[in-house]
């Protein structure tokens, strides 16, 4: 899927074809199986800075390696570093320890210096009065959903049909005390010009399931799509109704 024309081509209809393929790959068993270690008490609610958002950074760094997607930073550094010091000067309450955002890359085939970004909040809200708030949803649906989506893209790869605009995904920190690590993104490190970033799919608690969908669960809420610019807004509408309404 391209954020490009908003006339429906045949080829763009093979490339939205060509795009399912490997979203097939994308399963609730798979999805589920990350999220039930992503959201374990063991990671102790991924609260920024502390042990358990460590391991959560880990966890999503060695899933990266595994599938062979590469770091824009080089090597396996995949980790842009959020310092405890800016943290503090931009948190509203509260002293924090270092934290790190968590980036993996797939480079695009005919314009790979335009940048698509793919995102999520890594954090949650840690613990409280002894109760482990593990955040399944938020933003644990909206993590593993992320690592389904590169796989899928990296099979693409594999296949020779891989993007033609870079990807980006980026797994920011911080969230939940003030959108801290995308604001470090923006603000003070974008590992690639904002000028050249042609947009943002952040994915936020996509596990919810309310009263208005209790017989299809098989839904999304999308924000924002038709903000900037209507081509985005177009080109999902297009993918839903191919795909979703029957
Ligand atoms: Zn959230």
């Amino acid at each position: 899927m391209a954020c490009g024309s908003s006339k429906t081509t045949s080829s763009e209809d093979a490339n939205v074809d060509q795009a399912a393929k490997y979203a097939a790959s994308i399963t609730a068993k798979d999805l589920g199986e990350h999220l039930f270690i992503y959201a374990s008490d063991a990671f102790e609610g991924r609260d920024t800075g502390e042990p358990g958002q460590k391991m959560a950074v880990a966890y999503l760094k060695d899933f990266y390696i595994s599938e062979g997607i590469v770091s824009p930073l080089g090597g396996d550094d995949y980790f842009q570093e959020v310092p405890a010091e800016w943290i503090n000067k931009n948190v509203r309450r509260g002293t924090f320890k270092d934290s790190e955002n968590v980036v993996a890359f797939i480079k695009g085939t005919e314009k790979p210096k335009e940048i698509v970004v793919i995102s999520a909040h890594l954090d949650h809200e840690g613990i409280k009065d002894g109760e482990i708030y593990n955040g399944a949803d938020d933003d644990g649906s909206g993590t593993v959903a992320m690592l389904e989506i590169a796989q899928a893209f990296k099979m693409a790869v594999k296949a020779g049909k891989g993007p033609k605009r870079s990807i980006l995904f980026l797994h920011v920190t911080g969230e939940e005390k003030g959108l801290l690590g995308s604001k470090y993104y923006t603000d003070v490190d974008p590992i690639f010009p904002l000028a050249n970033t042609v947009c943002d799919l952040n994915i936020d608690m996509v596990g919810r399931i309310d009263d208005r969908h209790k017989a299809d669960p098989n839904y999304v809420y999308l924000i924002g799509s038709d903000k900037l610019s209507t081509e985005l807004h177009d080109v999902s509408e297009a993918v839903n109704k191919k795909y979703t309404e029957h």
